[in-house]
């Protein structure tokens, strides 16, 4: 059961201390406080964990300082859909706002390789009005002797071009927890230049240690990618893991699943599953269809399949796209097969916008439908 408080509620006002006092005494109930601190509001919400069946809502809800409760189903406690759930579906950050109802495309290169790659990324990224990228500075490789990223090295050059260039959000993978104090560090050192979505990639899913520190942090939002070989259920156990420990500013990234039921692409796209995490979830929901399809195979209509994909993607509803470019594939160090051009970015963003107003349209059309 959640109790969300009156907004601003004061920690020392003496209905939130009879409030404590109260909830303290019921027996086998333990209770975890949250505070998010929004840009207009303070809120509160007391989060009773334990045998809460007996306890009836109607007497919750008259309980001092409290406007509103819900009774959470046992699935994904904090990032779930309940029933009369009003809680909100989107976060902001470093002036970028994430919700169930927006779309970012975060364009960029899977690795940082040069300095000079990273600035004619992002330079194509503002003349285009883009205001978010990727930029994988740690990367996690199958061969040990594989390119493993320029860690720490590259981030003062990447945060500071970041900032030349307008670019507020950059998503970078994180595999241990000494990278996010790395990532901290550069960026007070640069003077926050831009701000960072730190990723949890799909081989670290599961990793529970590593999701529980990302969690506790909550200066920077996560985008969690779904596990490759896993369930969905799974999956979003692990993004509520994040939240469990304090950080509910998480989106959760489809990237395909590992099977060779795919083939020919690397993996089997998995966008069907847009619409079914934002109905379980409160979490934006991206795609990323360049680690989806793995190649820049074409149809015959000359559309490239990732193209494709992400047209399935957004016109689902997907609020983000997590795509791979380069400005030279053949020099890249990770992942050149499946990277588009900086000449496509145009064109890709106007595909993009295609499929996001077919969705629009979609929803409106059902809006009337449903009006009768
Ligand atoms: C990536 O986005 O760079 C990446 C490695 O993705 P994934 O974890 O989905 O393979
Ligand atoms: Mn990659």
């Amino acid at each position: 059961m959640i109790l969300i408080l009156s907004p601003n509620i004061a920690p020392e006002s003496a209905e939130y201390q009879a409030l404590l006092g109260y909830l303290q005494h019921l027996p086998d109930i333990q209770t975890r406080i949250h505070h998010e601190q929004g840009t207009e509001q303070r809120l509160t919400e007391i989060y009773l964990i334990g045998r809460t069946a007996a306890l009836s809502l109607d007497y919750m809800k008259g309980l001092p300082g409290v406007e509103r409760v819900v009774r959470v189903s046992e699935e994904y406690r904090v990032l779930g859909r309940h029933q009369d759930d009003h809680r909100p579906t989107s976060f902001d950050y470093n002036g970028v706002h994430f919700g169930q109802d927006g779309l970012h495309v975060f364009a960029g290169l899977c690795a940082v390789d040069t300095r000079d790659h990273v600035e004619t990324m992002m330079r194509a990224l503002r003349d285009q009005g883009q205001v978010c990228t990727r930029m994988g500075a740690y990367k996690p490789r199958t061969n040990p002797y594989s390119f493993q990223g320029h860690g720490k090295a590259c981030l003062p050059y990447v945060f500071e071009l970041a900032g030349q260039y307008g670019i507020r959000v950059v998503a970078m993978e994180v595999t241990h927890e000494s990278h996010v104090d790395e990532i901290r560090e550069a960026l007070r050192e640069t003077g926050n230049p831009t701000g960072v979505m730190l990723q949890i990639g799909t081989r670290n899913t599961q990793n529970f240690e590593l999701l529980k520190i990302v969690g506790r942090q909550q200066e920077f939002p996560v985008l969690l990618k779904r596990g490759f070989g896993i369930t969905l259920d799974e999956s979003l156990n692990a993004a509520e893991y994040l939240a469990s420990e304090g950080n509910r500013k998480v989106v959760f990234g489809l990237r395909g699943m590992k099977t060779n039921m795919g083939d020919p692409h690397r993996n089997l796209v998995d966008f069907a599953h847009v619409p079914v995490v934002k109905r379980l979830t409160r979490m934006p929901v991206c795609i990323d269809p360049s680690h989806s399809v793995g190649s820049r195979a074409a149809g015959p209509d000359g559309l490239l399949d990732i193209l494709h994909v992400v047209a399935q993607g957004v016109i689902a509803g997907a609020n983000m796209v997590l795509v791979d470019f380069h400005p030279d594939p053949a020099k890249a160090l990770v992942d050149g097969p499946q990277a588009l051009l900086l000449e496509e970015l145009p064109h890709f963003l106007e595909d993009v916008r295609i499929a996001r107003e077919a969705y629009e349209r979609r929803t409106q059309a059902f809006a009337r439908l449903a009006q009768g």
